[in-house]
Formats: structure tokens, sequence, C-alpha cells
């Protein structure tokens, strides 16, 4: 069986490594990997291909750093290109950015089989572009991989059901490569539990001069508190540059994932609008504040371990001194949410099993 892999972006580097590591292992199945560019420089995509021995890409395209129409568009006439020679059993998507919309767009006009890891996941907030890429992209897969019981019922309530394709609940991915990657940890500093782990880079707070000057004005005043490790996302650096706002700490630069897990697990507690980063904290026990309205992940809401603080500066202050003050023991219950870490094995086997392959 041929799997065409569109990826492009860090989080969905991070999903594949899982993934592919998996499918390496299967004599029937052959990846080929289109990386499209869409995070092209060392911080942001070599390094994790380094680190998590993610197979080098077959087609490394450069189409990042414009619109999202032009970058989409490139993307479709070129994906369009590969999938005509190459001629996969699957496309498989990864989660919810401008490379995963154009992979399903090229996959369901090309009538190849479509297959999505991390669908059915919403907000509920059409205004996010993540959101788009995540409802379309959906809506034309053959094999809709849900990470949790809510994503398959937001499927379920869009009217998108068996037999005319399949639902499937694998668990999530993120899960097994923090199982799998966070046994490499690497502690970038010695602090242990002297810090706050943040970041930021969500186009509805970097884009918003209020939301990111809210945001700022709070780590600023948390940063006279206590340490706060930023490893800073460039699009995040450019908004802020762009505005001029300052900053009273040092950021950093983005880091490798696997000295990530280790800065999660070294960690007091978590600030993000991340939607990785949300269910990260959770697998290490960390409780966390997500500068956002809504999130993705509501089991974690439900269970009383993230926090919606939106982007208001006072807002984010209160909920960073209650965490301050003392934290609760991390429920057990949390541990069960996102399944076993075996999701990518779930995923090769669902796939294995398509007869028509
Ligand atoms: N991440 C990383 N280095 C960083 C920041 C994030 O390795 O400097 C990892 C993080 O641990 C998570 C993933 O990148 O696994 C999340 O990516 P991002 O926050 O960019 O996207 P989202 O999850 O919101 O789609």
């Amino acid at each position: 069986m041929k799997i065409l892999t569109v990826l492009g972006a860090r989080p969905q580097f991070i999903k594949a490594a899982a993934v592919s590591r998996v499918f390496k292992k299967e004599q029937n199945i052959t990846e080929v990997i289109v990386h499209t560019g869409q995070h092209y420089d060392e911080e942001m995509s070599d390094i994790f291909f380094t680190e998590l021995d993610i197979p080098k890409p077959d087609y490394l395209l450069n189409l990042g750093g414009s619109s999202h129409g032009q970058m989409t568009g490139r993307m479709i006439q070129e994906i369009e290109r590969i999938v005509l020679r190459e001629k996969p059993d699957y496309v498989l998507v990864y989660g919810d950015t401008n490379s995963t919309l154009a992979g399903a767009i090229v996959a369901s006009k090309q009538n190849c089989r479509l297959a999505h890891v991390e669908a059915g996941l919403r907000s509920f907030n059409r205004r996010m572009p993540e959101e788009i890429n995540r409802v379309c992209t959906d809506h034309v897969s053959d094999v809709l991989f849900c990470p949790t019981k809510e994503a398959v019922d937001n499927l379920r309530r869009e009217g998108l059901s068996e037999p005319d394709r399949r639902i499937v609940l694998s668990g999530d991915v993120m899960k097994d490569a923090a199982l799998f990657y966070g046994q490499r940890f690497k502690m970038p500093v010695d602090m242990d539990g002297d810090y706050v782990l943040v970041t930021v880079h969500r186009a509805e707070n970097t884009d918003d001069p209020d939301r990111i000057s809210g945001i700022l004005g709070a780590l600023n005043a948390i940063a006279r508190k206590t340490n706060v490790v930023f490893p800073m996302h460039p699009r995040t650096k450019a908004a802020i540059d762009k505005l001029n706002l300052k900053i009273e700490f040092e950021p950093w630069s983005p880091v490798g994932y696997l000295e990530m897990l280790s800065l999660i697990k070294g960690s007091r507690f978590v600030i993000t609008d991340s939607g990785g980063l949300q269910k990260e904290a959770a697998f290490f026990n960390k409780y966390c504040l997500t500068l956002r309205d809504e999130t993705e992940w509501v089991e974690l809401v439900e269970a009383k371990v993230n926090f919606l603080v939106g982007a208001d500066q006072e807002t984010i202050m209160n909920s960073f001194e209650k965490l301050n003050v003392g934290l609760d023991k991390f429920p057990d219950s949390v541990a069960e949410l996102y399944g076993d870490g075996n999701a990518s094995e779930v995923i090769a086997k669902e796939l294995l099993d398509d007869q028509r392959c």
C-alpha cells in the first residue's frame, strides 16, 4: 500500500513522527512524504526531522510565507502534480493547517482516498483559519481518525456517518509521541519547577493588537513574580516587533521537541494558546492556562486541569495567582482521555485493513 503523507507545519512533524515510525515497521506500507514548506527553517522544521528520525521528505516544496489563499493555491497545484505521478492508495493529512486543506482538496478531486488524523475537533469559532481547514477536510475524508470521543460526536452531529466513510476512535497520536520521545528527555536548564512555560502563536492572538497587548502585559507582570520560559514563535515575534510592545524578560527562540517535552515536565504549569501543548501539559500532569476563549480539548476543561483565560490581562493574572498559590493533586482520570499511546498502530492497521488497496 502506498500512502502519500502531506505535512508542512511544526505540530504535523511531531504527529507524523509517531505515525511514520509505525509505518516504517510495516512491510506492506510504502510512505511518500510531501513537505509543503509551510514551516521551513532550522528551528521550526529541520530540528524535528533530525531529532525525531522522521524520514527525509520525498518532495520538499517551498511554499511558506505568503497569504492563506496564495499558499493554499500553490500547494494544491504542486500536490496535485505529485499525486498524479505517485498514484497513492491513500493521501494522509494531519490536523488543521493550510497543508492539511490543500492535501484534502487534491485527494478528493483526484478520487484518491483521504485519511485525516486528528479529525472531528471543533472550536466552533469559524473566525479561526484552523477551524475552516478542519471542517472542510473532515467533510471530504474517507477515513477519519478521531483522538477523542468528543471528536467522534462532533462528526456525527455534522451528519458524517458510516458507511460512506469510516470514523475511528484511534486515540491521540500526540500522546504516542509524548510517551515515546519523552524517554529521550533533554533538560536544557537547571531550573526544575521554578518557572512557568509559555507559548503563544495563534493568529487570533498575534493578529489582534488588543489581545497580544493584554497577553504580553500579563506575561510581563508574571515575570516580576516568577521565571517565565517563553520559546517565541516567529509570528509572535513579528507581531510584537510591529506593535513595538515591551517585553520585560528574555524570550527564548523556538526549541526542539525533546527540549520542549523536558521544559513541560520541569515546569510549574503551562500558559499557552497552542492546541498541542494543552494536551502535552496534561500528559505530564501539569495544569494549563489557555489564552483563548474556547478550546477543542473540552475534556481538559471539564476535568478542571485547563482553564480558559482569554487574552485579558487582569483575567490572566487572577488565574495565574490562583494556580501560583498552590496546586491540587493532578487528577489521575486525565491520563485516560487520549488513549494509551498506540493511536499510530490503530491508524496503520485500519489503513492496511482496507480491502480495496
Ligand atoms: N513545540 C516545540 N517547540 C516549541 C514550541 C512548541 O517543539 O518551541 C511543540 C509542542 O510541544 C507541540 C507542538 O510543537 O508538540 C505544538 O505546535 P504549535 O503550538 O505550533 O501548534 P498547535 O498544536 O497549536 O497546532
